[in-house]
Parts: structure tokens; C-alpha cells; sequence
């Protein structure tokens, strides 16, 4: 059958400034770091992204690292793309990441120029495109020369490959410094990627918030339900299928009786409110004019539909935020 995308799809969710460049990401965007390896039907993963595209999502996050394999996952993505995706490139970014680590090679890991120029070529061929929108450096590699990091993700851009640079994972004094290098390059740092949520709330505390703003980057906030911690899920019972139990980067133990309870207290919030607690999470990490965009991952197109109504509550109030507060923060 084909794709033809939804016409309306830019009347679903609103589009934010990436700091002080002029590229707008959705409040939205979609990763598929979980659940789109070969472990999972290809025509459940095309649903999904092609729903995402259709609800206004433009940008799409993958990794060379993402699968199982690595790799997996923007193959899997590669596909549509050429299948359905294709014809609408021009509206689409996408973002890939080096430097975590995919193998025993000294040069499948870190940040020198060897492993990040050739696993950007790897990943263009994985993704069948000619460029991506995003590069990221991955994760900090403090073995290497920043220099030599910062001059390969140049390069990237230099070459063709990439139209922005971000960095993900990496504390505000090492930003700093790629920040100050990217810059003295000519290639301002687009965007930070970072874990940010309710349950982890580093960013706003170790003044990675505040540099963004200052320096003039955006802050693309990822796994902002915590894996799906801050959604109702688990309040209950472990359900089949859900991350908790097929997936080694989130461990059922950390399901326990304190969770419960400061859950089931976040969750009585949001009730009040109307919603549900996976949308008062997502409002959260929106709250903040740092934060450019929600890196959401998502199982099914209803978890889609459900997390994208968060932009249709009212704001959160200074009340509502204190009373968080109480309960979020370990
Ligand atoms: P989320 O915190 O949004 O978790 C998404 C998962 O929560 C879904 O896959 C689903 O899991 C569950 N979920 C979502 N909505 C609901 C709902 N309404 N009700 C119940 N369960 C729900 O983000 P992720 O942890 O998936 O991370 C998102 C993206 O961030 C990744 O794909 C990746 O692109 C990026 N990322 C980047 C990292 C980095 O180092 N730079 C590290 C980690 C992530 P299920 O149904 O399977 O239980």
C-alpha cells in the first residue's frame, strides 16, 4: 500500500526553536532505541514511525549503536524511508550517533576521528540518505582529545554529512569546551541530548539547563517517562511485554514499594489534572524554554496518540510544580 502522509500533520503538536539556530524541532520527537532491533516485527516498527510522521513528529533519533544488532534499528528505518518515507526527505530530521561503544575494535567506540567519520559513512548506508540532519557525538570519550573529537564532527559537516553537530550525555564543563571549539569552528553546537525526567532531574541541577541558555544550544530531553516509570504501568504489576521485562537497561528490581508509592502520589496528581501520568511527565519536561523538544520512545501507535495529548492540558501551576517536587525527587 502507499504511504501518503496526513495532511493535517502539522496541526498536531507544536514545533520549538533550537536554542539561538534557526532549525525548529517537534515538542515531540521519536527514538528508536528500543523495540525496533530484528526482535520485533518490521510492520509494527513501520506502523509506528509512519504514525509518528503522520501526528506532526519530523525528527527521527537513531545510533549506530541501536538494535539488537547494532545497527538494527536505522536499517529497520532505512527501510521505510525508502519504502514510504522517501518522498518527503526534505521534511524529515535525522539524527544518528558514534562513539558508544558496537564492538571490540579499538575503533568502534570513543571519540577519535577513525571511529566517529566511519561510523557516520556506515550509518548513511544503513539509513539510505546522503546525510543526516544531526550528528552526535554519542557519549564523552575522555581519553581522546576533544580537539580531535570536535574536528571530526567539523568535518561531518564539511563533508556533507551532516547539517548540525550535537553531543549527548556530556557534563556542563566538557559542553563548555566543545561548545567554545565547535564555535571557534564555525559549527555551533545545535543541541545537547540528555537524560532528563521527572526521576532524574540532572540537567536542571548541574547548570546544563543554564549553559544552554547562555551559550544558545538546545536540549533534546531523552527517556522522559524514565523507560515508562512515569507512566501508570507499573503500579500495578510487571505487564508482559513491557520494558521491565524484555529489556536488560531496565530492571524490574527498581519496581519496588518506595516506587509505588512516590508514583502512585505523582499519579493522584495527575488524576486531579484530568490526565494521565505519562502526559503531567511530559508536560514537565516541556515546561522548561531550555528544552527544545521530548525524546519519547513508544511500543504502539496508541502510546503515541496517548503521550502527544499532553500538549493539549493546561500549563502545570507553581502548586502543582512544588507538589512534584515533594514527590519526585529522591
Ligand atoms: P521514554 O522515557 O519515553 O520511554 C518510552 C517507553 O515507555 C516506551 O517504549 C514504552 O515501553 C513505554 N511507554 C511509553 N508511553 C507509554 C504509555 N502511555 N503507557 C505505558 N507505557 C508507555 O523514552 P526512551 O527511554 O524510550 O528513550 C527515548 C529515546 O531517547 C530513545 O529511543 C533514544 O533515541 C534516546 N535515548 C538516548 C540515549 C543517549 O545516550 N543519548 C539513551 C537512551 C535513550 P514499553 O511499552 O516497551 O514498556
Amino acid at each position: 500500500l502507499t504511504y501518503a502522509a496526513a495532511p493535517d500533520r502539522y496541526e498536531r503538536i507544536p514545533y520549538r526553536r533550537t536554542g539561538r539556530s534557526g532549525l525548529d524541532l517537534p515538542a515531540f520527537s521519536f527514538g528508536l532505541w528500543q523495540k525496533f532491533g530484528t526482535d520485533y516485527p518490521l510492520h509494527t516498527q513501520r506502523e509506528i514511525i509512519l504514525h509518528a510522521f503522520d501526528l506532526g513528529i519530523t525528527h527521527f533519533d537513531n545510533a549506530d549503536r541501536y538494535g539488537p544488532p547494532h545497527r538494527a534499528a536505522q536499517q529497520n528505518f532505512g527501510r521505510v524511508l525508502a519504502k514510504d518515507l522517501a518522498p518527503y526527505r526534505d521534511e524529515l530530521i535525522l539524527s544518528t550517533k558514534a562513539g558508544n561503544a558496537i564492538g571490540p575494535s579499538p575503533y568502534l567506540r570513543g571519540g577519535s576521528r577513525k571511529s566517529l567519520l566511519t561510523s557516520l559513512e556506515h550509518s548513511l548506508r544503513d539509513l539510505g540518505t546522503d546525510y543526516v540532519d544531526i550528528f552526535y557525538h554519542h557519549v564523552p570519550d575522555p581519553g581522546t582529545p576533544l580537539e580531535e573529537t570536535v574536528g571530526a564532527l567539523v568535518s561531518a559537516v564539511e563533508q556533507g554529512k551532516a547539517l548540525y553537530i550535537g553531543i549527548s550525555n556530556y557534563l556542563p564543563d566538557r559542553t563548555q569546551e566543545a561548545v567554545e571549539l565547535l564555535r571557534a569552528a564555525g559549527v555551533p553546537l545545535l543541541i545537547h541530548q540528555s537524560r532528563y525526567s521527572i526521576y532524574d532531574r540532572r540537567p536542571e541541577q548541574n547548570g546544563l539547563l543554564e549553559a544552554a541558555s547562555a551559550e544558545g544550544f538546545g536540549v533534546i530531553a531523552y527517556s522522559p517517562l524514565a523507560q515508562g516509570l512515569l507512566t501508570d504501568k507499573y503500579l500495578e504489576t510487571i505487564p508482559v511485554g513491557a520494558r521491565a521485562v524484555n529489556s536488560t537497561f531496565l530492571s524490574p528490581e527498581v519496581i519496588d514499594d518506595t516506587y509505588r508509592q512516590r508514583t502512585a502520589a505523582l499519579n493522584k496528581l495527575a488524576e486531579a489534572r484530568g490526565q494521565s501520568l505519562a502526559q503531567l511527565a511530559l508536560q514537565w519536561v516541556l515546561r522548561r524554554p531550555e528544552v527544545t523538544s521530548a525524546l519519547i520512545g513508544a511500543s504502539s501507535t496508541a502510546q503515541l496518540d496517548h503521550n502527544l495529548a499532553a500538549v493539549t492540558f493546561p500549563d502545570l501551576t507553581t502548586e502543582e510544580l512544588a507538589l512534584i517536587d515533594e514527590h519526585g525527587v529522591h
